[in-house]
């Protein structure tokens, strides 16, 4: 058996989605394909045979590519127990695993709620020893999504369960929102070096038209203030701003993600 590593691939849909995809001796998943056309051009550019399709969500900038894909290439369609989706065959909830053969990885689901009731995140080790998590809108590099459907207190449960996940895990997020989130975080937290070091980063990645992501949950825990609500700073910040005591990270995290909100 040939011993080659698979291939982890942000392609751009849209204006500012990335259809994660992860391929191996010619076999791939996707996931979240909100459209079908940048999947078709890949597969066929690199000669894959998809085998999966993972949904994070049923948002249609995640799911609008799923019924042309599967109808091409017979994927099985892996999504949320609780969500209406298109084609889905696979219903999947906390806990649950489930092993992709072809591209040969092992994935563990994880309940996520908040931006949507049902979203869900999948978490397993590239070739047996890179971890990394899709996570669809729910952990974006330096932002989270916002909270169409759930309360702050799921979010920050959500996002409080990724934040166990190991450091080095690759956060496989499904927007490039980086640099508007990093301005807001700057805002937030002027004085974080790690801060002002990823904005140069992302800066020059973007001027040369290159994803900002995966980013690391290292990096994320290092500089993505809705993962560090009760960071001294941080909670001083969200304070100033809703002038207000905020005493818990539920709503430091609210107080947090409603600036986001209105920040220009
Ligand atoms: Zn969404
Ligand atoms: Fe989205």
């Amino acid at each position: 058996m040939a011993n080659t590593t698979s291939t982890l691939t942000p392609v751009p849909a849209f204006s500012d989605n990335y259809i994660w995809v992860l391929s191996k001796d010619g076999r791939a998943l996707v996931v979240d394909p909100g459209q079908s056309e940048p999947i078709e051009a890949f597969l066929k550019e690199y000669q894959l045979t998809l085998d999966a399709i993972l949904l994070t969500h049923h948002h249609p900038d995640h799911v609008g590519g799923v019924e042309t894909l599967k109808a091409l290439t017979g994927a099985t369609v892996y999504g949320p127990l609780s969500e209406t989706l298109p084609a889905c065959d696979v219903r999947l909830k906390e806990e649950d695993e489930i092993f992709i053969e072809g591209v040969g990885i092992r994935l563990s689901v994880i309940d996520v709620p908040g931006h949507t009731a049902g979203h869900i995140a999948y978490f397993g080790y590239k070739d047996n020893e890179t971890p990394l998590v899709f996570c669809g809108d729910t952990l974006f590099a330096a932002g989270c999504g916002r909270l169409f459907e759930g309360t702050p207190g799921q979010m920050w449960n959500s996002l409080s369960k990724l934040k166990e996940l190991p450091l080095e895990t690759l956060v496989c997020c499904a927007h490039e929102y980086t640099l508007s989130n990093l301005r807001w975080a700057l805002a937030v937290e002027p004085e974080n070096t790690a801060l002002q070091q990823r904005w140069k980063t992302a800066t020059k990645l973007r001027e040369q038209g290159l994803p900002t992501v995966p980013s690391t949950m290292g990096e994320e825990l290092e500089t993505n203030p809705f993962l560090r609500p009760l960071q001294e700073k941080v909670a001083a910040s969200a304070r100033t701003y809703a002038n207000a005591t905020l005493d818990s990270a539920v709503e430091v995290f609210a107080c947090l993600r409603e600036w986001k909100n209105n920040f220009k």
